[in-house]
C-alpha cells in the first residue's frame, strides 16, 4: 500500500514495487497528485488504485506487508496553500496508515523529510540533530505534521511493537514534478526553457543538495528491508547555491535567461545538506547520479511538459 501514490515519488515507488514483483496497491486523493504518473500501470492486475483521501478509515481486504505512507503536498507553494489538509495528512492520515498497518501486522514506512531540521543551525544534518522549527511560520504546518507524524511511528513501535521506518527525504528532482510546482528545480528549468528570467529568492546564496529521484527510491527500498527504526536522512550531500543551481540548469538548457532577485520566503532554510554516514553503514547506499545527468533527464521530461 502506497498512500500517496500518484505524486511524485509515491508513483516512482510503486514503479519500483511493481518491477520487484510486489503487487501495489495506491491510495491518493489527487490533491498534488496526478494518475497520469501511474497510466502505464492501467491493465496490470498487479496493481490498483483506490481514489481516498488517507485522513479516512481505511479498509482494505486481504494481505498487506508493506505500508508506504507518501501521502503529502511537499512543495512550500502547496503547503502554503494547503496549510489544514497538510496538517490533517500529517497527523490523522499518519494515523489511519498506522492503524491499517497494526490491523494488518504490516511494516510501516513514513516518507519524513529535512524540513524537521527546519532552518538548520547544525549543518550538514545528522540524525540526531532536533532542528530549528518555527510552529507557527509558513512552514510550520508541514514541519510540524511530519514532526508529529515521526512521534506517533514512534509511539506505534513502542507501544505496539509495530514494525515502523523514517526516511528524512532531502531535496528530491526529477521526471513527473509538476511545471507549475513551485520547488526549485522545475521552476528555474521551466523558466530557462522558454528564456525567461530565473528567479533567484532572496541573494541566492542559500544552500541545498539535490538528490535525483532514482537514488532516493533506492535508499528507501533498502530502508524498508532494514532493521532500524530509528529515522535515516536519504539525499544528496553535494550541496549547492541556488545561484550555483541557477547557472547549472541555464549550462545544461543552453537557456538565454538572466537571472532576477526576488524576495527571498519568510523562514526560508539558509543551508541544507545531508550527513548520510547512517545511511551508508546501515544500507550501504549513496547516491550515483550526479547534478548534470539528473538535470539532463528532467529538462528533457520537462521539455515535453513546457510545450503544451
Ligand atoms: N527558490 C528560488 N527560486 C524559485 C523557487 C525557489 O530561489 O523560483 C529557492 C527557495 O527560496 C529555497 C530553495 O530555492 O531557498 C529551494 O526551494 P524549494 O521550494 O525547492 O524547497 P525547500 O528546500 O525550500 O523546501
Amino acid at each position: 500500500m502506497v498512500t500517496g501514490g500518484a505524486g511524485f515519488l509515491g508513483s516512482h515507488l510503486a514503479d519500483l514495487l511493481l518491477e520487484r514483483g510486489h503487487r501495489v496497491v495506491v491510495l491518493d486523493n489527487l490533491v498534488t497528485g496526478n494518475v497520469d504518473n501511474l497510466a502505464h500501470h492501467a491493465g496490470n492486475r498487479q496493481f490498483r488504485f483506490i481514489y481516498q483521501d488517507v485522513t479516512e478509515y481505511l479498509f482494505l481486504e486481504g494481505r498487506v506487508d508493506y505500508v508506504w505512507h507518501f501521502a503529502s503536498p511537499a512543495s512550500p507553494v502547496d503547503y502554503l496553500e494547503l496549510p489544514i489538509q497538510t496538517l490533517k495528512v500529517g497527523s490523522l492520515g499518519t494515523h489511519k496508515a498506522l492503524g491499517l498497518a497494526k490491523h494488518k501486522g504490516a511494516r510501516f514506512l513514513l516518507a519524513s523529510t529535512s524540513e524537521v531540521y527546519g532552518d538548520p543551525a547544525v549543518h550538514p544534518q545528522t540524525e540526531d540533530y532536533w532542528g530549528h522549527v518555527n510552529p507557527i511560520g509558513p512552514r510550520g504546518c508541514y514541519d510540524e505534521a511530519k514532526r508529529f507524524a515521526e512521534a506517533l511511528a514512534m509511539a506505534y513501535h513502542k507501544e505496539h511493537g509495530l514494525e515502523t521506518r523514517i526516511v528524512r527525504i532531502f531535496n528530491t528532482y526529477g521526471p513527473r514534478m509538476r511545471l507549475r510546482d513551485g520547488r526549485v528545480v522545475p521552476s528555474f528549468i521551466s523558466q530557462a526553457l522558454k528564456n525567461r528570467p530565473i528567479t533567484v529568492f532572496g541573494d541566492g546564496r542559500q544552500t541545498r543538495s539535490f538528490c535525483y529521484y532514482s537514488d532516493l527510491i533506492e535508499g528507501i527500498y533498502r530502508l524498508m528491508l532494514s532493521e532500524s527504526h530509528l529515522p535515516v536522512n536519504i539525499g544528496n550531500p553535494t550541496e549547492k547555491t541556488m545561484l550555483e543551481l541557477a547557472r547549472a540548469v541555464i549550462t545544461a538548457t543552453g537557456s538565454r535567461s538572466r537571472v532576477v532577485f526576488r524576495p527571498l520566503p519568510q523562514d526560508d532554510p539558509k543551508q541544507r545538506r545531508p550527513d548520510i554516514t547512517r545511511a551508508r553503514r546501515l544500507l550501504d547506499w549513496e547516491p550515483r547520479i550526479p547534478l548534470e545527468e539528473g538535470l539532463r533527464q528532467t529538462i528533457a521530461w520537462l521539455s515535453t511538459k513546457n510545450a503544451i
